[in-house]
């Protein structure tokens, strides 16, 4: 038997159980793997709340994770026992061992640690296909990010001043606001005592913004239109304040885009999410983006971290060790 934190109801993090759980054997197309580092990511509030449905109770929640392959499935030829393997997307993530599909692992190149690899694939791929593929952000794009200094917001700094575009984050302390600046926003603006919208069209001399990335929700959505130039973007990727409630499309009358994209319908295809994993990966191994990993619990300790990413007392990523 091995250990993972289980969901038998739906509620605070007191609700995560770290208990014995069954594992079983891999599946035609499956493999079995001993998981060295789990990701702690905002989409396991929404899974413990029940904000996101789950299929059924009880449940293993986390969606991202890296080990070691134990086991193959029938028909598995991609990989081999002992190779080094990452994924995101898939629940089932705050176990020492799980089975998992083939083609939703990626092999972690040389040089990149099981905690960065699980630190990196969910938040990373996220930024990348919202900087490279929902928008395409040149060096002439003016970008409102919220959360810059959160786990998505810290690699978005760094993947903007890659691309060489102005970003403008918000941030709820001064000191996020540090970091946020360390990693490459260009302004930082500190909610607790700025009207994000008025700074916006300060710092922009009125032009706005080609694109909003929102992950804020119920709290900023209002906001986040009134910051986007006419024909600009706003990306609704999270919930974080609660969801976004139903508005009239006429907010949007600025001739304004309207998307809800998600990393799952992003990497869909094996194609896919090999193309965006590789490009994260060279990122991060030509040292333009460095993943920060801010805070370490060990697994069996999740509700701990859950306490602490609601309460926005952690900044850049966490992961849970095993
Ligand atoms: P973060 O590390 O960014 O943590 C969330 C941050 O949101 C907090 O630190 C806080 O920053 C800010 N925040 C603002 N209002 C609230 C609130 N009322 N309660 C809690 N936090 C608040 O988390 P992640 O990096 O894991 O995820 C960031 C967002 O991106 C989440 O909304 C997540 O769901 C979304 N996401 C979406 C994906 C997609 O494909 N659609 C994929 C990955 C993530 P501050 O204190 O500075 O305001």
């Amino acid at each position: 038997m091995v250990h993972g934190v289980r969901l038998h109801e739906l509620g605070g993090p007191d609700r995560l159980v770290w208990e014995e759980i069954p594992v079983g054997v891999p599946g035609p197309g499956d493999v079995r793997i001993k998981q060295r580092a789990a990701g702690l990511n905002y989409i396991d509030v929404y899974f413990r709340t029940g904000l996101y449905p789950l299929a059924s109770l009880p449940a293993i929640i986390g969606m991202e994770g890296a080990g070691d392959v134990i086991a193959l499935g029938e028909g598995v030829t991609s990989l081999s026992i002992g190779d080094r393997v990452a994924y995101a997307g898939a629940l089932g993530g705050y176990a020492e061992e799980r089975i998992i599909a083939a083609d939703r692992l990626v092999k972690i190149p040389e040089g990149i640690s099981y905690e960065t690899a699980a630190a990196m694939m969910l938040q990373g791929m996220t930024v990348r296909y919202l900087l490279r593929e929902t928008f395409a952000v040149t060096s002439e794009s003016v970008i409102l990010f919220h959360a810059a200094a959160g786990g998505v917001g810290l690699i978005a700094c760094q993947w903007a001043r890659a691309l060489g575009a102005t970003l403008i984050g918000t941030v709820s302390t001064d000191e996020k606001a540090e970091l946020a600046r360390k990693a490459g926003a260009t302004h930082v603006i500190v909610t607790a005592r700025e009207d994000f919208v008025a700074r916006v069209r300060e710092i922009t001399n009125g032009r706005l913004c080609d694109v909003v990335y929102d992950s804020v929700g119920k709290d900023t959505y209002r906001g986040s239109l009134d910051c986007l130039r006419p024909r600009g973007t706003w990306v609704s990727f999270g919930n974080a304040s609660g969801p976004v409630p139903p508005f009239e499309l006429t907010l949007l009358k600025g001739s304004l885009f309207a998307t809800r994209p998600s990393l799952m319908a992003y990497t869909a295809t094996q194609a896919a999410l090999a193309a965006n994993a590789a490009d994260l990966f060279a990122m991060v191994a030509s040292g333009r983006i460095t993943i920060p990993i801010n805070q370490t619990y060990t697994l069996r300790d999740a509700a701990e971290a859950h306490r602490a990413l609601e309460a926005r007392r952690t900044t850049g990523s966490t992961v849970l060790t095993i």
